[in-house]
């Protein structure tokens, strides 16, 4: 029966309307990295998000009742939860998304790479794609000020599941140390770069005493999923164009 549902669905996030009865089953969680107008010479398009096109997608979860929450936090409040995510810590995210969430009144999460702080997203540069600037640390004081979260996306943005058993384990263990002395908050939530991850790799998060981890695999969150494991839609363009290109990226 899920799987009928799925198949109905378009393959990423555009907007509420084909997802609004699936999304009241469970926790829906979306992921967004870039809020730009992408530059003529990005590869990866599929990354960035028209500040304009952002703001309508807020605007309609909000007016949808949908509250936004961390992910698997129950609301209490009248409304379903749903938790936006945003990967890597773009300085777009606070400059162009914080003022257009404030206007909406959404909260977000966002998984930070504590060893790149400050720096530019260097890892996609091997991939093909764009290197865009990180928040620093004050930034990131910005965004917790505007009532937003953070979370855990190890220390450099590696594929866990390629590394040694030991280096993952320090990737992700001092990924969330760094954070939390730096900012002197707790941090809870972790996700997979590239949602790379296998057993092991849920093992150690789970050691490293994460509640919970997001993956990139699309579909809805019920009680019965994972908490380490959780699900996501891409949020992006209605075009379906880059769709084989930019999955590889993840
Ligand atoms: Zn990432």
């Amino acid at each position: 029966m899920e799987k009928t549902k799925m198949m109905a669905l378009p393959d990423y996030y555009s907007e509420l309307r084909p997802f609004n009865k699936y999304f009241k089953e469970g926790h829906p969680i979306l992921c967004y990295h870039k809020i730009a107008l992408p530059p003529g010479k990005a590869r990866i398009k599929g990354l960035y998000l028209d500040p304009n096109l952002f703001f309508t997608q807020m605007n309609e979860i909000s007016q949808a009742a949908f509250i936004s929450t961390r992910p698997n936090e129950a609301t209490r409040s009248m409304g379903s939860p749903i938790t936006i995510t945003f990967d890597d810590g773009f300085v777009n995210n606070l400059t162009e998304a914080v003022p257009l969430m404030q206007q909406a009144g959404i909260r977000a999460i966002n998984y930070l790479v504590a060893d790149r702080i400050g720096q530019t997203s260097d890892w996609e540069a091997g991939e093909g794609g764009e290197a865009d600037p990180l928040m620093n640390e004050s930034q990131i004081r910005d965004w917790l000020a505007a009532g937003h979260w953070i979370g855990a996306h190890t220390c450099t943005h590696p594929r866990l599941s390629r590394l040694s058993r030991d280096r993952a384990r320090e990737e992700i263990t001092a990924g969330r140390k760094k954070l939390e002395d730096r900012f002197g908050i707790s941090v809870e939530h972790f996700a997979y770069p590239y949602g790379d991850y296998d057993d092991s790799t849920v093992e150690l998060v789970r050691e490293a005493g994460f509640k919970t981890a997001c993956t990139m695999h699309r579909g809805i969150n019920l009680t019965k999923t994972p908490t380490l494991e959780l699900k996501r839609w891409t949020a992006r363009y209605p075009s379906r164009t880059l769709k084989n290109f930019f999955r590889r990226f993840f």
